[in-house]
């Protein structure tokens, strides 16, 4: 395996927008649509849920798994519609719960309640899943304790704006939410890291404050953390090793939301960015089906277009407008037939553009030559496969139009189920 202590940046150099880039300066509310969809990646089988077709349903109430542990938190109030079961294209498993909704929300009042007294325990309880952080509960459960938080206030991927708009705007609202961050973490040392334009803003919540250059992808956490805090990250570890958390500026503010106004945050701030790269953001409740955020924002689709739920760079394309948004979806990606690049199936020229633009130093070309014959163990202990900060740049500048980043992805997805498949069977 090639050993790289650092990373490095290459080429291209992009940057991301600012917030004059919206298309308006306030976040559009989206009406609660008829139906939500939860998808749940913990639970694999129906039968894991203490609900069925039928069972009404409270905003904000709590639905526990039987027997496998964990729960999940309806968005709105309704009657449970459907539940299937499913598989990604990667062929994870996981429930689709369809709720009926009510027009108005009727909330359960378990959380209220339980909120009252705020604290880690209320918080394990009750926002494993919060807006802007797919897995806020891992931050404060761990069993070696981290030290320092960073509170992003920049966005993953180019022309989203989430984070930057929710800082630039609620500055006063996320310095209550740290306040309830350190209670229910026990973390003290917490930075906010911001774009030079947001400085300002950011000061306002009393944190400690560092500034990034907005170029990509110098924002992604992996690389971001490493250079603020000017420790190397070894390949293939995560960054709790460097007892560091990062959770989003959204996430912060959902924390506020839940603690001081006793509400569990149901709704999701998402860019969209429309086939002219315009972006606007949108507040959704989680399960709302990606043709009402587009319906209500005027964007028509037609046969060809792509949609992707994420950014330009590293979205995932989804196949229906019926996929809904969730915790963790940060934009929806429309992009016009003329403008998709079809992959393509031809050879690789090895012309090196991918090795030179790949910020984590990778031999691309030669991941690639294994990666598409299905040597994947081969291409982690050759070529460090599993050091890949998933930017999608060497997709972006590949000459030939093969889907680098889409192998990589595969590659590193083929190896965490082999190995889990190796622990599953001892
Ligand atoms: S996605 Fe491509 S360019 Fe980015 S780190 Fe992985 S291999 Fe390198
Ligand atoms: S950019 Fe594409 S064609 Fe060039 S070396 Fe990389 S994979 Fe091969």
């Amino acid at each position: 395996m090639t050993k790289k202590p650092f990373f490095g940046f290459g080429r291209p150099k992009l940057k991301h927008v600012r917030l004059d880039h919206l298309t308006q300066p306030e976040i559009k509310p989206i009406p609660l649509p008829a139906r939500l969809t939860v998808f749940l990646h913990h639970a694999a089988e129906a039968k894991d849920l203490g609900i069925r077709s039928g069972t009404p349903v409270k905003t904000g109430e709590k639905l526990p798994y039987k027997g496998i542990g964990g729960y999940f938190v309806s968005p709105a109030t309704g009657t449970i519609q459907g539940i299937s079961e499913n598989r990604t294209y990667t062929d994870r498993r996981f429930l689709a719960i369809t709720i009926q909704v009510e027009g108005k929300d009727k909330w359960d009042p378990q959380f209220t309640e339980a909120a009252q007294s705020p604290g880690p325990e209320t918080a394990l309880d009750y926002l494993a899943f919060l807006p802007g952080i797919s897995d806020f509960t891992s931050l404060i459960s761990r069993d070696t304790p981290l030290h320092t938080l960073i509170i992003n206030g920049t966005d993953p991927d180019l022309l989203i704006l989430t984070n930057q708009l929710l800082m630039n705007a609620s500055p006063e609202d996320i310095k209550a939410g740290l306040a309830h961050l350190s209670k229910v973490s026990g973390i003290d040392q917490v930075m906010v890291v911001v774009p030079p334009d947001l400085r300002t803003q950011a000061e306002k919540t009393g944190a400690e404050i560092r500034v990034a250059e907005p170029v990509y992808p110098h924002t992604l956490p992996r690389l971001l953390v490493p250079n603020l805090l000017n420790q190397p990250l070894p390949a293939n570890r995560p960054l709790s090793d460097l007892r560091v958390g990062v959770i989003s500026a959204e996430a912060v503010l959902a924390l506020k939301t839940a603690f001081t106004d006793k509400t569990l945050p149901v709704e999701k701030v998402i860019s969209v960015i429309d086939k002219e790269n315009r972006v606007t953001c949108v507040r959704a409740r989680i399960g709302t089906p990606v043709k009402d955020i587009l319906g209500a924002l005027k964007i028509s689709t037609q046969q060809g277009d792509r949609i992707a739920l994420g950014g330009p760079m590293t979205g995932q394309g989804v196949y229906s407008e019926d996929m809904p948004i969730m915790h963790d979806t940060d934009a929806i990606f429309v992009q016009d037939k003329r403008r998709v690049i079809p992959p393509s199936d031809s050879p690789c020229i090895n012309c090196g553009e991918c090795v030179r633009a790949c910020p984590a130093r990778l031999p691309v070309n030669m991941l690639v030559r294994l990666l598409e014959n299905g040597l994947y163990e081969e291409a982690a202990q050759r070529y460090d496969l599993l050091s890949c900060v998933e930017c999608g740049l060497c997709s972006y500048v590949c000459v030939m139009h093969i889907p680098v980043f889409h192998y990589m992805m595969l590659g590193k997805h083929e190896l965490a189920l082999r190995e889990a498949t190796e622990e599953f069977n001892g």
